[in-house]
Formats: structure tokens, C-alpha cells, sequence
């Protein structure tokens, strides 16, 4: 495991990052990238920092290290420019990436199709792989595709590993993963259920595991990973059997900005009877609908504000939101047969009680409550929100999925 050479000049042979160096996570989108500085053994974050607005006269750059912020506008051309952006500030403002011993580039990659079940360490074949995967994620894959080629450009000495957000839910079974569509073209096309948030649904019922203190292969959870975009799994015995999304983040819970499940005929009446084209009716269900689009709201801090103030479609999105998500967590009851662990996380499932209480009100027959004085509040490490006699542990258990993508990328290039 070698520290970056070439990338800062002091000597990296004691480094104060401690002895297993840190790993570089990048997250690549179509037009921001964004980037943690982490250490897989103690899970803190050294640095980290964002490139926004890549391609416009206002891109937007910011660097966080040791509680100082770092900000610059101006333009940024490209992902090879903001990736350099993002070098300089190391160089200039800190931590030293050569002392930081940078042993692995971890990148996240949304859609590993049905061909990455596991991470996987960047080769051009892999690189290309990535690329024709595309039409079934022609936002996200290319955008990961740049930052991975950049990255390799400008970090080449130092090994680079794609973790895919798909990649935990190659597990499921064929019953779950089918859609019931004509055979022959759902298998032409790649058209079954894929899943995502993978990373994080993995990492949610790993650590739910350890902090319980009890065998993952013992526990059936579902995992309610609630933020801007928003997914449930069910996961058996550490083996995921069932998630709300499908061949892409569209499909499920009520999200930001998304509708989650809406019949199929929906969109051919759009485009037959409103006119509206294959585009428009992407853009409507993947960015101007969900809480956006029921309420002009997809914060559910300003939601709340909106409903305390008698807004009644406010008041609405709200239930529609949790309409939706006990209705998976029924199903994913059904599916697992026993639960023993509800877990929520991410934004909205670590910080919005009155969703977590929501979720969860009325499901006493089902064995599954949430205790009003420990489910209070935001919760930064994972606690127990539920009663002492429920047989179902409700939590709240925080994601860390630039922590999973470090431990991931140091597992696959130097196996315990
Ligand atoms: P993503 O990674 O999908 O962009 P996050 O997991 O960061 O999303 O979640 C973002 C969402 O979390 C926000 O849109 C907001 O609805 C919610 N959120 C964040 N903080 C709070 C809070 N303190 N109370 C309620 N909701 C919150």
C-alpha cells in the first residue's frame, strides 16, 4: 500500500493519519463532484469538500479540513478541472495527501447492472463496462465514468476501486427482481429491478449488527434509508431480499423530488392526451413531483413549517409520504416473515422524528412501536427508539456511505 507519490512533498514514512493511510472517495455527478478524505479505521472524515455548478461561469468550490472552509467561485470547465481545483486546495490549505497516505481512490458508481456484484478495483475494462451500462442510468454512469478517468489521470500511482450502488441487491431473488414484463424484451433491454442505495443499506444492517452485538446471519431488518431520495430493503440475515427501487431511483417510496411507484399507464396518457414528451415526462417524475411536486416543498424542515401553518397540501404531501412507506413496511414484513429490526437512516430517517413516529403509529398487533422520549430529536450515533417490549427493535442507526466505500476499496485491495 503506497501513499500517493508525487502528490505533496513531504516524506510520508510516519504519517500522522495513522498507519493505514486514508482513502480518497469521490462521487461524481453530471455536473458537481463531490469528495471525502477518510480514514477506514477510525470512520472520521479528514477532509471533504465539493465542486458545483462544473461547466458554468459560477462554478462553486468548497474544502473542509480541520473545521476551516475553504470556498472559491469561478469557473470550472470540466470534471478534470474541478478534480485539479480540488488537488490545489489539498496542496494549499491542507491535509498533505502525500503524509495523509493516500492508499485507494474509492468512487462511487450508481448503476453496476447485472454485472458488478462486488466492488471492483478500475481497469479499462471495468471502465468500459461502467460505460455500457449507461442507457439504463444515462445521468449518473457517465458522470462517474468522467470522474474515474480524471482521478486516474491525475492520482495514476495509487489503485482505484468502483463501488457500485446497485451491488448489494444482486442478491435478490428472481421473484423480487423480475418485473412481469414480456420476457424477451425485458431481457433485451436489462429491464428488471436492479435496486440502489445499496452501500448504504449494507452499511445500515452491518453496523446494526455490531452496535447489538448480535450475529448479522441472525437478524431480518428492513432498512428505511430516508433522504432527498429515498428507499426501503428487506434484509435477511445480512442478504438483502427485497428493495423499493428498481431499474432506476425512480421506482417505491414517495421521495424529494421523485413520485416513486405511479402506474405505467400514467406516463402514455401524458404523452398521448397532455402532449408532453418522453423528456418532459422524465424531468416531471424524477425532479418536479414527490414532496416537490404535492407540496412546492421537498425539505421536510420547511414541510413542517408549511403544515404547523395550515397548509393543507402541505398537509397532504405528508400523507402521501407516509402513506407510502407503511405500506413497504407492511410488505416487507410479509416478505421476511419475522422482523427483528426496523432500522431508519439518512437525512430525513436520522433527523425527522415525526416521520420515524408516523412510520411506525398504530403497528402495536404488529409488535412494532416507537417510544415518544427516545425517539425525540436528531440522532448522531445509533439508538433504540423503541419501547422495552416490543419484540421489533425500532432504531435509528446513521449512514456513512463514503465510510463503506473507503472500508470497501481497503478490503479489496488489501484483504485482511
Ligand atoms: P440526499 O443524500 O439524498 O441528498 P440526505 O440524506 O442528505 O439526502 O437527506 C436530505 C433531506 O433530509 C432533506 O431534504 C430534508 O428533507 C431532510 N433533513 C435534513 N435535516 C433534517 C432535519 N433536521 N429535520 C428533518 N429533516 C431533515
Amino acid at each position: 500500500m503506497n501513499p500517493v507519490p508525487g502528490v505533496g512533498d513531504r516524506p510520508s514514512t510516519h504519517s500522522a493519519f495513522g498507519a493505514h493511510g486514508s482513502v480518497l472517495v469521490i462521487n461524481s455527478g453530471s455536473s458537481s463532484v463531490k469528495y471525502q478524505l477518510v480514514n477506514p479505521v477510525g470512520g472520521e472524515a479528514i477532509a471533504s469538500g465539493l465542486v458545483e455548478r462544473i461547466g458554468e461561469s459560477d462554478s462553486y468550490v468548497r474544502h473542509t479540513f480541520a473545521g476551516n472552509r475553504t470556498e472559491r467561485t469561478g469557473p470550472v470547465a470540466d470534471h478534470g478541472a474541478a478534480l485539479r481545483a480540488v488537488l490545489a486546495l489539498f496542496d494549499e490549505v491542507g491535509p498533505d495527501l502525500g503524509e495523509a497516505q493516500v492508499v485507494a481512490v474509492g468512487h462511487r458508481v450508481v448503476h453496476g447492472g447485472a454485472v458488478f456484484a462486488e466492488p471492483a478495483l478500475v481497469d479499462d475494462d471495468v471502465v468500459h463496462a461502467i460505460e455500457e451500462i449507461s442507457p439504463l442510468a444515462p445521468l449518473h454512469n457517465p458522470a462517474n465514468v468522467r470522474g474515474i478517468q480524471v482521478a486516474r489521470e491525475l492520482l495514476p500511482d495509487v489503485p482505484h476501486v468502483a463501488v457500485f450502488d446497485t451491488a448489494f441487491f444482486q442478491t435478490l431473488p428472481d421473484a423480487a427482481s423480475t418485473y412481469a414484463l414480456d420476457r424477451e424484451v425485458a431481457e433485451k433491454h436489462g429491464v428488471r429491478r436492479y435496486g440502489f442505495h445499496g452501500t448504504s443499506h449494507q452499511y445500515v444492517s452491518g453496523k446494526v449488527s455490531r452496535v447489538l452485538g448480535r450475529r448479522l446471519s441472525d437478524l431480518n431488518q428492513i432498512v428505511l434509508h430516508l433522504g432527498n431520495g429515498a428507499s426501503a430493503s428487506a434484509v435477511r440475515g445480512g442478504v438483502a431480499v427485497e428493495t423499493s427501487m428498481g431499474m432506476t431511483p425512480l421506482e417505491g417510496l414517495v421521495m424529494g423530488t421523485r413520485t416513486g411507484d405511479i402506474d405505467p399507464a400514467v406516463i402514455v396518457h401524458l404523452h398521448r392526451n397532455a402532449g408532453m414528451s418522453v423528456d418532459q415526462i422524465d424531468d416531471l417524475l424524477n425532479r418536479r413531483s414527490g414532496l416537490k411536486g404535492l407540496a412546492g416543498q421537498n425539505d421536510f424542515r420547511e414541510l413542517h413549517k408549511l403544515v404547523e401553518a395550515g397548509d393543507e397540501a402541505a398537509k397532504k404531501a405528508f400523507d402521501v409520504y407516509i402513506h407510502r412507506l407503511r405500506k413497504y413496511i407492511g410488505a416487507y414484513l410479509a416478505v421476511l416473515g419475522r422482523v427483528d429490526v426496523i432500522a431508519f437512516t439518512a437525512g430525513v430517517g436520522e433527523n425527522d422524528a415525526l416521520v420515524r413516529a408516523a412510520a411506525c403509529a398504530g403497528l402495536e398487533g404488529l409488535g412494532i412501536a416507537v417510544d415518544p422520549a427516545r425517539n425525540e430529536g436528531s440522532k448522531k450515533e445509533p439508538t433504540i427508539i423503541s419501547p422495552d417490549w416490543t419484540p421489533t427493535l425500532v432504531m435509528v442507526v446513521p449512514t456513512n456511505e463514503e465510510l463503506a466505500i473507503a472500508r470497501q476499496a481497503v478490503a479489496l485491495i488489501a484483504p485482511e
